[in-house]
Parts: C-alpha cells; sequence; structure tokens
C-alpha cells in the first residue's frame, strides 16, 4: 500500500492521520518515527528533514513542504529524482494578504510617526494622503504577492510588480528582470517583499536598493529574513531614506535579545505570523496534490529543484 510519512508536530500528525483515514482510506499516513514498512513511503510531508531520515526512506518520490517556502530545506540531501512541492492552502494567502493589506495601510497613514509621538507624550499632526496618492510595489508577483495585490487594489493604491519573468495582472504596473528594477523601485513609495530566498535573492533588501527608492520610502518584509541586510536597514532608517519598516521575519529567529530592531523607533517587528498555514485547510491542500500526483500530473506548488524555488 502506498504510504505518505508526516514527520513534525506530533498533534498534527494525529488530526492528519484521521482526516486521511477518512477521507483518503487508499493511502496509508504513517507519523514519523513509526515508518513501517520503508518500501511503501512513496511521499514525505515534513518542514525540515535530516541526512538520517532521508537514508531511512529509499522509495521516496515526493517531498511536500509544509511551509510555503522551501528554503529551509537542505535539497542537496535530496536524490535528484525526488520532486518538491511547496504548500499552497487558503489558510496561507488570506492570513498573507490580510497582513500585508494591514501594514501598507499602517505605513501609509503613518502609523509609525504618530506611535512615536504618543510614546513621547506630543499630540501632533500630518497632512492624510489618499491611498490614490501612494504607490505599493512588490519584489516577487508569485501567489502570495497577487492575493496581496487584490487585496489592496480595492483601497486605491497605485500598483507596481517585479519578477523574473514579467507577468500580467490587471491594474498592476509589472516590471521584468535586472533590467527593469531601478524603474521599478523609483516608483515605490511603499516596498512589499514577497520574494522565495535563493542564492539570486539573498540580501537584496540592502543600501544599495534603498538607495533607489523614493526618499522616505517605507519597507515591508513577508518573505525571508535573508533578504534584508540588518545594518544597511538601520542605516537607511538614519539617514531618512526610509521612513519605516515592518517586519514579520528575520534573520535569527527568534532575533537575540537586545537586538536593535526590538527598540529602534522606526521599526516594527512580528514574530512570524503573517501567512499561516491552517491545519485545517492544508490537510485538504496535501490531499488533493498526492492525489494529482498519483494521476501522474504536476502538483500544484512544484518547484524547479535548480531554481530554488
Ligand atoms: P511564488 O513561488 O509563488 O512566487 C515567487 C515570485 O518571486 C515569482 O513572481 C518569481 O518570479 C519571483 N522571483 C523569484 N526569484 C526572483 C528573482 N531572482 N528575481 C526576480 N523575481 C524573482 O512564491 P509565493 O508568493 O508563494 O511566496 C513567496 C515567499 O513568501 C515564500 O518563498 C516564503 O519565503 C514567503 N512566505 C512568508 C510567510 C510569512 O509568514 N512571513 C508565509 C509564507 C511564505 P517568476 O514569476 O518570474 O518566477
Amino acid at each position: 500500500m502506498t504510504a505518505i510519512l508526516h514527520c513534525g508536530d506530533e498533534e498534527r500528525g494525529r488530526i492528519w492521520a484521521d482526516v486521511f483515514a477518512r477521507d483518503m482510506p487508499e493511502v496509508d499516513f504513517r507519523c514519523w518515527p513509526d515508518i513501517g514498512d520503508a518500501a511503501d513511503v512513496r511521499y514525505l510531508v515534513a518542514w525540515t528533514m535530516t541526512p538520517e531520515l532521508i537514508a531511512a526512506l529509499p522509495a521516496l518520490e515526493v517531498l511536500f513542504s509544509i511551509g510555503a517556502g522551501v528554503d529551509q530545506l537542505d535539497l542537496s540531501l535530496l536524490p535528484p529524482h525526488v520532486r518538491v512541492v511547496r504548500m499552497i492552502e487558503p489558510g496561507i494567502t488570506t492570513t498573507m494578504a490580510q497582513y500585508v493589506a494591514m501594514a501598507c495601510l499602517a505605513l501609509h497613514r503613518d502609523l509609525p510617526f504618530f506611535h512615536a509621538e504618543q510614546r513621547a507624550g506630543r499630540w501632533s499632526y500630518r497632512p492624510v494622503r489618499l491611498c490614490s496618492e501612494r504607490s505599493v510595489g512588490f519584489l516577487g508577483l508569485g501567489e502570495l504577492a497577487r492575493a496581496s495585490l487584490a487585496a489592496l487594489a480595492p483601497l486605491g493604491f497605485r500598483l507596481h510588480g517585479w519578477s523574473r519573468s514579467g507577468a500580467t495582472i490587471p491594474g498592476v504596473q509589472c516590471h521584468a528582470g535586472a533590467g527593469q528594477l531601478d524603474t521599478f523601485l523609483a516608483q515605490c513609495d511603499i516596498l512589499v517583499c514577497l520574494l522565495p530566498l535563493t542564492d539570486d535573492t539573498r540580501g537584496i533588501l540592502c543600501r544599495d536598493l534603498f538607495a533607489k527608492l523614493p526618499r522616505g520610502a517605507s519597507l515591508v518584509n513577508v518573505a525571508r529574513g535573508g533578504h534584508l541586510v540588518q545594518d544597511d536597514l538601520i542605516a537607511a532608517l538614519d539617514e531618512g531614506q526610509l521612513s519605516a519598516a515592518m517586519l514579520d521575519v528575520t534573520s535569527p529567529e527568534p532575533l537575540p535579545e537586545g537586538h536593535p530592531f526590538y527598540t529602534h523607533p522606526a521599526i516594527f517587528l512580528t514574530p512570524h505570523i503573517a501567512g499561516v498555514t491552517r491545519r485545517e485547510t492544508a490537510v485538504h491542500a496535501l490531499m488533493d496534490n498526492v492525489r494529482v500526483v498519483m494521476a501522474g500530473a504536476r502538483p500544484d506548488g512544484e518547484i524547479d529543484r535548480d531554481r530554488g524555488y
């Protein structure tokens, strides 16, 4: 019998095993370390993996990531034929779109400034601008950026996006590739990073990039901490090139005690809660994908292992 092995949070494993037993009894859902006969285990669902785990699964064909990204996985541990699929499910997409809308509105309405003024005991004004007077630009135009753009569109922001291959999204001015990055950046009052973390994108949020944004622009990083050069952000905020940053991701997580991000007046931190995998919806997304793979088709969210996303 074909088996899928779950590795990670025990409670989630138990809940998902019950759902599979009820809705897909033709697949045996097992929870690490109870592998059973390893020759049956064709699928693995996990957040991370160890060399010992992969060595114990000689029949492995597909690794399903619990998360929307795969950068936490050392893909070099996997034999080349093993396919890798990231999690695309409505829980992550909906919560991410809501977070990005919240962050853009907070920055647009100068919440960091008013918060700092309140802390200082001052009753200060700033002129209120319409959303239509402000541009929001997305680095990355994938699943999560598109959902976030759809959440922002009714508010009236001018919307821009940049990706490797380009995209056509109604109401969004899209730019493609390194050659159009500077033009894109020059138009972003609020820059949202939703890139995957790869060798090409690590450290992209750096001094050079900040210098190409309009003076006083702000940043939302909801992708990965590794995209950001931390000292460059602090310098850009202190010099006034950037006015504020909302960071849901950092490197490392959690940040160590005493890290300057905790107390910087222009930085708002959240503990990697922007887009959250919901057990209830994710198990059905996983099951749908297992059915697709068993039918010999391409699962939703399969990554290109050479490209890294
Ligand atoms: P997708 O894979 O759907 O989209 C990635 C986008 O980035 C694509 O538009 C792609 O371009 C673009 N891209 C990749 N590399 C480059 C590059 N070198 N230059 C320009 N563009 C590039 O990803 P998702 O939208 O689903 O997710 C994005 C990231 O969000 C995840 O990888 C993860 O790290 C993060 N995330 C964070 C969460 C949180 O709670 N903070 C929760 C979930 C995810 P192209 O279209 O041309 O391929």
